[in-house]
């Protein structure tokens, strides 16, 4: 995918806010990316963007060479399904819900038929370690163990690319160490995974850090091995 000179400005009129200056940013499929910045920076902004769930003010946006910047909502939200897999801070799991029936909510809205969308959440929650925990609701589970299923309901449609903002915020270090394991482990497997972190010791588990300050990119490095 390729942004060239993004900008955003928020609001209208007299109250706009505007938040990135000029994003030039490419990236290769299979690369793992971490995006750090300092609150208000405007990461999650370009989360956003590039996870087609909010329009750029200006520039243009290519997905394998097409330039989808004038796409329409329709044709974005196609593309969400089809190739992107969120997981945030929060996990935002439906409480009500057991981790089966979370991790099979994408493929309701993709009209997979129902034996069809047990079996493969059942499949991913194993993928993620969570075997034994398909009957459990949200609320008896732990956090890492809520995570992993936020990171099974990101997989179940069998995306290209992983978008996580803060995916540890929430998770103690033990715990958080965990995640981005499962994360390295994926990004071995061939997905793409852009994550939103603060912590050094989390974004030094990818491949590539970008760093945002006041909506610009101010460092783009290669970790070393
Ligand atoms: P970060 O993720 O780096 O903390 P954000 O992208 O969330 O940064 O926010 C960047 C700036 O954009 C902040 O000043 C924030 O207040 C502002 N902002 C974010 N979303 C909105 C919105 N929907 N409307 C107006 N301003 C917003
Ligand atoms: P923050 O960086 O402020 O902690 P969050 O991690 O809460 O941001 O969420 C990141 C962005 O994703 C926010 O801008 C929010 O609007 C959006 N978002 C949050 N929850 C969902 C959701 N369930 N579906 C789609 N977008 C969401």
């Amino acid at each position: 995918m390729k942004l060239s000179e993004i900008t955003k400005v928020y609001g209208n009129g007299s109250l706009q806010v505007p938040v990135l200056h000029g994003i030039d940013l490419a990236v290769e499929d299979g690369e793992f990316i971490a995006i750090m910045g300092p609150s208000g920076s405007g990461k999650s902004t370009l989360m956003n963007i590039i996870g087609f769930l909010d329009y750029p003010t200006t520039g243009t946006f290519e997905l394998n060479g097409e330039n989808i910047s004038s796409a329409k909502e329709k044709q974005l939200a196609k593309l969400r399904n089809e190739h992107i897999g969120f997981v945030f801070q929060q996990f935002f799991l439906l409480p009500r819900l057991n981790a089966q029936k979370n991790v099979e909510a994408p493929l309701i809205y993709a009209g997979v038929p129902k034996r069809e969308r047990m079996e493969r959440a059942k499949q991913m929650l194993e993928k993620v370690g969570l075997g034994d925990r398909v009957k459990h609701l949200p609320n008896q589970l732990s956090g890492g163990q809520k995570q992993r299923v936020a990171i099974a309901r990101a997989l179940v449609n069998n995306p290209t690319l992983i978008l996580a903002d803060e995916p540890t915020g929430a998770l103690d270090s033990k715990t958080s160490a965990q995640i981005m394991d499962l994360l390295v482990q994926l990004n071995k497997e061939g997905k793409t995974v852009i994550i939103v972190t603060h912590e050094e010791e989390i974004a030094a588990y990818t491949d590539r850090i970008i760093t945002l300050k006041d909506g610009k990119i101010i460092d783009d490095r290669r970790t070393s091995l």
